[in-house]
């Protein structure tokens, strides 16, 4: 337990430390993996004025201080200069490779959200319906939910509201009301359901949106805890829809 407290929070010299015995390209792979083992789920680099932004457990965020100011175009003129300028674009665009090589690590655990994310699971039917920096979007497999079940996935791998960003908030709040907005138009549900119960398996924060159909004999939690199933066929033709309906603005 307090190895985990540990690993949660790194701080700036920790990532410091790695950086400066591990930064290189070639050492790329034990970098990231010296990452991970303090707690570091992912990271952004900024091109701008390299300054980066690392993610943990629970929300934590540190942020490294810019790598180098923005330049002004005019000192791109000399060979030298612009050599310079496109080594530390190239460490920008390595960092985004690195960002990726990361998710991939993570997803080779035992997560199946990441798995899922990876490309290493059965893709949800009709693909994602939305992806964004902070959530993606699908249907529901066809043999867990009625036509128009979605569900909403972070894209951070962290348990539930308590962890979240205050962006990740946001975020879901908005696209809440916009997925209910095109659900409702899309399936004429009369009421849309909201689940969160994370017990299934690995803490990876999804939400459950489920139509409940005017026709249906059931409400609340009797709905709920009933089966429902849908075709593929008719997953498809709702996502299609959906989709649309996403697009307009
Ligand atoms: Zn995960």
């Amino acid at each position: 337990m307090r190895q985990l407290i540990i690993k949660s929070m790194f701080t700036l010299h920790h990532i410091m430390e790695i950086h400066d015995s591990l930064g290189q390209a070639e050492t790329l792979v034990q970098y990231l993996l010296a990452l991970k083992a303090i707690g570091v789920e992912t990271y952004d680099s900024f091109v701008t004025n390299g300054h980066s932004e690392y993610f943990g457990k629970h929300a934590h965020r540190v942020v490294s201080p810019p790598t180098h100011e923005a330049l002004p175009i005019a000192q791109t003129s000399s060979r030298e200069k612009l050599l310079e300028h496109l080594d530390l674009h190239s460490q920008g665009i390595t960092s985004y490779l690195e960002v990726r090589i990361l998710m991939a690590l993570s997803a080779s655990s035992d997560c199946f959200i990441c798995r899922k994310h990876a490309g290493e699971e059965a893709q949800p039917p009709g693909g994602y319906l939305l992806t964004d920096a902070q959530y993606r979007v699908c249907h529901a497999p066809i043999m867990l939910g009625g036509a128009g079940t979605l569900i909403i996935e972070s894209q951070r791998h962290f348990l539930d509201f308590a962890e979240m960003t205050d962006d990740e908030a946001a975020a879901l709040g908005a696209l809440l009301k916009r997925l209910y907005a095109a659900l409702k138009q899309v399936t004429e549900a009369p009421r849309v359901y909201t689940m969160v119960t994370l017990d299934g398996g690995a803490p990876h924060f999804h939400l459950w949106l489920i139509p409940r159909p005017a026709d249906a004999t059931t409400r609340g939690i009797a709905f709920l805890a009933s089966d429902h199933t849908c075709t593929e066929d008719e997953a498809l033709a709702v996502v299609a829809t959906l989709k649309q309906a996403l697009s307009s603005p």
